[in-house]
């Protein structure tokens, strides 16, 4: 997975997109608070990502960069990851 694109908003928090074989992906992680880790015991440590989503995109969202060429065969999906249940 290539890191490709990551514009000044995105640096704000973790986000970027990525490229993998040809589909552009926009992941965003959200990670632990001092309240998240009061909250959830499973936690460890400030600043550990506890929920990630990535969403497949033709433009980036921030910026407008176009990412993908061309729209053909363009499905809209996402993952989400939860990581905040580990144990
Ligand atoms: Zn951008």
């Amino acid at each position: 997975m290539e890191n490709i694109h990551e514009c000044a908003a995105m640096k704000v928090g973790e986000a970027w997109i990525s490229n993998e074989s040809g589909k552009y992906e926009l992941n965003i992680n959200r990670v632990a608070t001092d309240n998240d880790l009061e909250e959830n015991h499973h936690l460890e440590a400030v600043g550990e990502t506890i929920e990630t989503v990535v969403v497949n995109v033709i433009f980036c969202p921030y910026c407008g960069e176009r990412m993908q060429k061309s729209e053909d065969q363009f499905v809209p999906s996402f993952r989400y990851h939860d990581f905040s249940k580990w144990s």
